[in-house]
């Protein structure tokens, strides 16, 4: 399996929390590096972009409003099967359903308020990481 990069937010629930850094630990622990890392404020229109394929859902409005209401933390983590392993290391969408070990079974507080997202797919990785880093803002 190849080495590739995915993106990552660690969400406004989490940071408002103070869990970057035990966030980080588990991601790291799995064996992904933390290429790139930026604390921003997501504007209304990033956010609204970034989650563009979930216009037509009943809870669009209420994720982008949770999604700019603190600061997230974007990232990229490189690693073998980066996208799939750092799906497993998140676990299920709904902190209920996920796994022991999981980030989302540790941190996550409901299924919108889930404390992080990640890339589904290569295609969607190399979007959202051009969403928001640069190429010199990723150091491998
Ligand atoms: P993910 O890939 O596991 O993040 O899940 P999805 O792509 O299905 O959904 C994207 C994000 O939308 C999730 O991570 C949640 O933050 C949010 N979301 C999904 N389902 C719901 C829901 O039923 N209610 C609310 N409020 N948010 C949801």
């Amino acid at each position: 399996m190849a080495v590739q990069r995915t993106f990552s937010i660690i969400k406004p629930d989490a940071t408002a929390r103070n869990l970057t850094g035990a966030i980080n630990a588990i991601i790291e622990k799995a064996g992904l590096r933390i290429v790139a890392q930026k604390r921003i404020r997501m504007t209304r229109e990033q956010a609204e972009t970034f989650y563009a394929v979930h216009k037509a859902r009943p809870f669009f409005g209420e994720l982008v409003d949770f999604m700019i209401s603190a600061p997230v933390v974007v990232q990229v983590l490189e690693g073998e099967n980066a996208i799939a392993k750092y799906r497993d290391v998140m676990g299920a969408t709904d902190p209920s359903k996920a796994a022991e070990g999981t980030i989302r079974k540790a941190h996550a507080k409901s299924i919108g308020e889930n404390s992080v997202h990640g890339s589904d797919a290569p295609e969607t990785a190399v979007i959202e990481i051009a969403q928001f880093f640069s190429g010199n803002e990723i150091v491998g």
